[in-house]
């Protein structure tokens, strides 16, 4: 199928682009890589008004890593995290699994992190990737800008905090810690296809082999990423064992509600969803040197 009609716009400036959200609010859609509104236009599931395609603006293409944070701006590509500098240090190795698996090779040439979380797909790999690095929005609304925490910026299936009439510049996610290190697992049907389910966890450790900080993550688990707190409870304070590792994961399994369909039943995808991420910390506690 092709399209309904579109007026489209490209924008020149950011101000710009915002100027014409905010004159025909509902009515338009931010165009950023367009592997998700475009397949959706096709197939009539969205039939916005204007496009206002931000492509065009390139400051909005960078990743900046500060002191405290990695800030990766809308039009930012999959494949530029990919082939960041600094993608195989240890610290980053959530972002850097994630980077590999998200669609194919040719999708991410064009799909940005951002717009992946504007999208809020129930089995998006960003959005539980953001959930469990405990990443922030940068919305640009009438008021200015806000920064959302991204627990509060997925709302619900396909619905985010960024409202009619406002655009996403950015996503941060905070630097990670000394001895953090973390691992996505998904699994999916083939390369390119969405999860059967997947599991971002990410891990801190104390000077005495602790763990200090904890980030778990499921998606393809409910109506958006979800994240869990109770694995995450079970984790902080304790020495990474089999049995804490076992017990963050049956805490996954509980709190995944997946829904049935052609990748597996609903008893399948809680199972694996515990096994994912128990999967997940041996392999971030191994990047750590840690054996558990
Ligand atoms: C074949 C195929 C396989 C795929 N497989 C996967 C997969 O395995 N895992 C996965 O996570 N994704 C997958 N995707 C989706 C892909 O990652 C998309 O690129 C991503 O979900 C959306 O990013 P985008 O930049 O293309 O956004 P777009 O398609 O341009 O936009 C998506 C939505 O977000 C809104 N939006 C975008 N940017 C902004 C912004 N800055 N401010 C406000 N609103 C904004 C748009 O208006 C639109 O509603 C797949 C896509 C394809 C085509």
């Amino acid at each position: 199928m092709i399209p309904a009609a579109f007026d489209y716009i490209r924008a020149h400036s950011p101000d710009e682009a915002f100027s014409h959200l905010q004159q025909h609010g509902g009515d338009a859609r931010v165009l950023a890589g367009g592997q998700s509104l475009i397949p959706a236009m096709r197939f009539r599931l969205a039939r916005p008004a204007v496009l206002v395609d931000i492509n065009g603006l390139a400051d909005l293409g960078r990743l900046e890593l500060g002191r405290t944070a990695l800030a990766i701006g809308a039009i930012a590509r999959d494949s530029a995290i990919e082939r960041a500098p600094w993608i195989g240090e240890t610290r980053w190795s959530l972002l850097h699994d994630v980077s590999r698996v998200v669609a194919d090779p040719v999708v991410r040439q064009m799909g940005t992190v951002v717009g992946s979380l504007c999208h809020n797909d129930p089995s998006g790999d960003w959005t539980a990737v953001a959930l469990a690095a405990r990443a922030a929005v940068v919305v640009r609304g009438r008021q200015g800008t806000r920064t959302v925490p991204i627990d509060d910026f997925l709302v619900d299936s396909f619905t985010t905090a960024v409202g009619e009439g406002e655009m996403a510049l950015a996503v941060h996610f905070p630097v990670p810690g000394d001895r953090t290190a973390g691992s996505y697992q998904k699994v999916e049907r083939k390369v390119g296809d969405f999860a059967t389910a997947a599991a971002a966890v990410q891990v801190t450790l104390d000077g005495k082999g602790a763990i200090k900080e904890a980030g778990i993550a499921l998606s393809a688990a409910g109506p958006c990423a979800v994240r869990v707190t109770e694995a995450e409870q079970a984790l902080v304070g304790q020495k990474p064992t089999a049995d804490v590792i076992r017990a963050a994961a049956d805490a996954a399994s509980k709190r995944s509600e997946p829904q049935a369909d052609l990748r597996g039943s609903v008893e399948y995808k809680k199972n694996l969803a515990g096994v994912l991420v128990a999967r997940g910390l041996r392999q971030a506690l191994a990047r750590l040197g840690v054996q558990a």
